[in-house]
């Protein structure tokens, strides 16, 4: 049998609302709901953001320890996954819920361009947040916007500032930043093949690329992310009527391409974590 395929379901994020889409999940109670019907429907690492009261995005411990405490709850042994991304908190508040030892959380090594902004990411903060990743025994997922990202990660990970072997996602299809490109997205696989021979991989694409960028990575053996936070809509005419819809979908194309959904002892084992809370 083929490898298993993990699917990682990014909930939320810090962009869509619910003008974009009313199943986007914003409230703590809605973020349950939503993950545990993805998490029933084959996802096995939640990725996650909170948002405050007014529907902004935040970086607050005490949500994010709430969103912990129910999704351990409600769906056990899912890999949970708290973001670092720079949406929701400048400096070192990005870094401020590490001590809730989530089992993963998302870290960017380099900066690069967002659709209005740069996306920051100086060598000291990326430093900190490893450190805080190493001290509280949490796997790093490496956001790679861009060549350079899989290239540094790997430098990290040789010298310990990461705790190997790596976990890398490819982002593909931001605006500004590196767009979704089959040839680009071999190369990112070449690249980190060579740069970290251990690696394990996964893939977004945002928007429109999604579905083709899950495509991708079943298909070559790597391992997938969907949800709301990349993309809110089926197709042009349809918006996804929930997270696990879009899991759905993923699920599906490793029917497909003959990969099994990775369950949560088998993406545990896989990522080299400790055994859920
Ligand atoms: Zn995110």
């Amino acid at each position: 049998m083929s490898k298993p395929c993990i699917i990682c379901v990014a909930i939320t994020g810090s962009v869509p609302t619910k003008e974009n889409n009313p199943a986007v999940p914003i409230t703590i109670a809605e973020q349950v709901e939503s993950t545990q019907e993805a998490f029933e429907a084959g996802a096995s690492i939640a990725h996650l953001h909170v948002r405050d009261d007014a529907g902004k995005p935040c970086s607050d411990p005490d949500r994010f320890a709430r969103l912990q405490e129910g999704l351990q709850e409600h769906c056990p042994g899912m890999i949970i996954q708290f973001s670092t991304g720079g949406r929701s908190g400048a400096g070192t508040a990005r870094g401020g819920m590490l001590p809730l030892r989530p089992d993963m959380a998302s870290l960017t090594v380099g900066s690069n361009n967002f659709p209005t902004r740069v996306y920051e990411n100086p060598p000291d903060l990326v430093d900190w947040l490893a450190s805080e990743m190493r001290a509280h025994d949490i796997k790093p997922e490496i956001e790679a916007f861009d060549l350079s990202h899989i290239v540094q990660a790997a430098k990290m990970a040789r010298d310990g500032r990461l705790k190997g072997p790596l976990y890398v996602q490819f982002v593909m299809g931001v605006k500004n930043a590196m767009p979704a490109d089959e040839r680009i997205f071999d190369f990112y696989i070449e690249t980190l093949k060579r740069f970290a021979p251990d690696a394990e991989w996964c893939a977004a694409g945002i928007g429109a690329a999604q579905l083709t960028v899950n495509e991708w990575c079943i298909s070559r053996g790597g391992h997938t992310r969907t949800g709301l936070e990349d993309n809110v809509r089926l197709d042009r005419d349809t918006l996804a009527p929930s997270n696990a819809a879009l899991v759905r979908r993923a699920v599906d194309l490793c029917a497909r391409y003959d990969r099994p959904v990775a369950s949560v002892q088998e993406a545990r084992a896989i990522l080299g974590l400790r055994a859920a809370a």
